[in-house]
């Protein structure tokens, strides 16, 4: 493909006066900040980014790009590790401009434009005491989270992203405008949830909501020196407390401003960061067993807060402009072994913002089989992500070397495929690997929507032949 063919001068032409959004090429200003991701380790420059203001842009870009056989990428949020919502030379189709959120109280649902992120939708269905299983990140897309499956603060007691999913407007690689649900498409609801942005364009989302308005939530660190000892007894607490209790495990650097007390501002913890739906009383019942099991943390930072305040709570830790580099295992068991490797690997964190998760994948996510979504890993217990984060290019090196090291070191425990939405790109056979039995069924459905694999700037489904 030459980049001639798809200059913003041409796309201007062809799509003419009837495309309502904006198109921008190198040659523009403002191109520069509009092919900024928020992972500043990847640094693309399409041809042509096509900023759609409604579903027709986005069918008419679809077409405009599948007859010119140009590489294709689809911009949710723009937060992929791996830098998936961007390309060299192709075109990006930027979904922010749509941003309409419809919440319907008595529905018990909320409608999102596909260029939302999660503290945009939060914060409209926290002022009705509603809100949909997410992330645990507000400025993530709601697109790429969600097709990916979407683990977060409320996973144990509402479901991955998809389990809340009704249904989905989509552009396929045809042009054509569907709807997918249960009741129409439903091969393509099947692959969509957690099969990412293989099959189409979702201009929007429809969630079911939840009764969630204040939630108990905050951290509790322990020194990183006792992290065998608190990642032990969590092992064992987590899977057996009540599904209002979400907890995800957490080596990290204790950010050095408030709330944080001054006296462990930069200390390398352990810890667990605590989202229980329910009253303070019943969150401190819930808690108990694994604080009474433990020495006394450095700090117990858990506090009634809007949920929204919960989903942005680390964001002002980690905006836009990183370098970010992501490994991440599904997890079944935690052995003896694997909890040695964590506790040296824990200790061993190269920057502030480094950090390793392992987010609970139990309770509600549990009640749904592997079979039911494109989502294969349903009796994983956790997904384990390692992070290696930090502002300065020159530690590019450092963060990559201890995420990768961590991540191969722990693997033989792991589970075998990792949560797509937490790798980089790395390779077909992990891919395959993340998908398991679902693998075979997904490539069909592909070969039915998208035959010429038109949307593959993604965790790849290769069509079938
Ligand atoms: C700081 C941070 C925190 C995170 N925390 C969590 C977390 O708590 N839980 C979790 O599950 N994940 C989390 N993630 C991972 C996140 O789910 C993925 O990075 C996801 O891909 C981001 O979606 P996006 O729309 O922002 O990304 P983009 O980069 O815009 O897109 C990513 C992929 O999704 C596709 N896509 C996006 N929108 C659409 C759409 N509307 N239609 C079709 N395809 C689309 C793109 O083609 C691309 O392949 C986090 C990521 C970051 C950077």
């Amino acid at each position: 493909m030459s980049t001639s063919i798809t200059s913003a001068a041409t796309a201007r032409q062809e799509l003419g006066s009837e495309f309502a959004g904006e198109l921008i090429g190198p040659d523009d200003a403002g191109y520069d900040e509009a092919r900024q991701v928020y992972n500043a380790m990847i640094d693309r420059r399409p041809a042509l980014i096509a900023r759609c203001a409604n579903p027709d842009d986005v069918a008419k870009v679809v077409s405009f790009a599948r007859d010119r056989e140009a590489l294709l990428a689809i911009r949710g949020g723009g937060h992929n590790g791996a830098g998936l919502g961007t390309c060299d030379d192709g075109i990006v189709i930027d979904l922010s401009l749509l941003k309409d959120i419809e919440v319907d109280p008595e529905a018990r649902t909320v409608r999102v434009g596909g260029g939302c992120t999660w503290g945009e939708v939060d914060a409209a269905t926290g002022e009705h005491g509603l809100a949909t299983p997410s992330g645990i990140i507000a400025t993530t897309g709601v697109g790429g989270l969600t097709l990916g499956g979407g683990l977060g603060h409320l996973t144990r007691k509402c479901g991955l992203a998809i389990d809340n999913l009704l249904e989905a407007e989509m552009v396929l690689a045809s042009g054509e405008r569907v709807v997918a649900s249960a009741d129409g498409h439903a091969d393509l609801y099947w692959a969509i949830r957690g099969g990412g942005g293989n099959f189409g364009v979702v201009t929007s989302f429809l969630f079911r909501l939840h009764e969630v308005g204040t939630i108990i939530g905050g951290p509790t660190f322990w020194p990183v020196e006792q992290g065998a000892e608190v990642l032990s007894a969590y092992r064992e607490f987590m899977p057996a407390a009540p599904r209002e209790l979400n907890g995800f495990f957490a080596f990290a650097t204790v950010p050095p401003g408030p709330p944080f007390p001054e006296e462990i501002h930069l200390r390398k913890v352990c810890g667990v960061v605590w989202c229980f739906v329910g009253s303070e009383e019943d969150a401190a019942k819930a808690m108990a067993p694994l604080l009474e099991a433990l020495p006394e943390p450095l700090m117990h930072g858990v506090q009634p807060m809007p949920h929204a305040a919960l989903q942005g709570a680390f964001d002002e830790l980690y905006p836009k402009g990183d370098q970010w580099y992501w490994r991440a295992d599904f997890v079944n068991e935690i052995p003896d072994e694997a909890v040695e490797i964590h506790a040296k690997f824990g200790a061993e964190m190269p920057t502030m913002k480094s950090t390793m998760h392992l987010y609970p994948i139990d309770g509600a996510a549990h009640d749904l089989a592997s079979s039911d979504t494109a989502w294969n890993y349903r009796d994983a217990k956790w997904g384990a992500v390692f992070a290696g984060v930090d502002p300065d290019p020159s530690n590019v090196g450092a963060i990559g070397d201890w995420s990768r090291g961590y991540q191969e070191a722990l693997h033989p425990y792991s589970a075998g495929g990792a949560y797509v939405n937490m790798m980089m790109d790395e390779g077909q056979e992990r891919v395959r690997a993340s998908y398991g039995d679902n693998y075979e069924r997904l490539a069909r459905i592909k070969a039915s929507y998208d035959p010429e694999n038109l949307f593959r700037v993604n965790q790849n489904i290769k069509p079938r032949a």
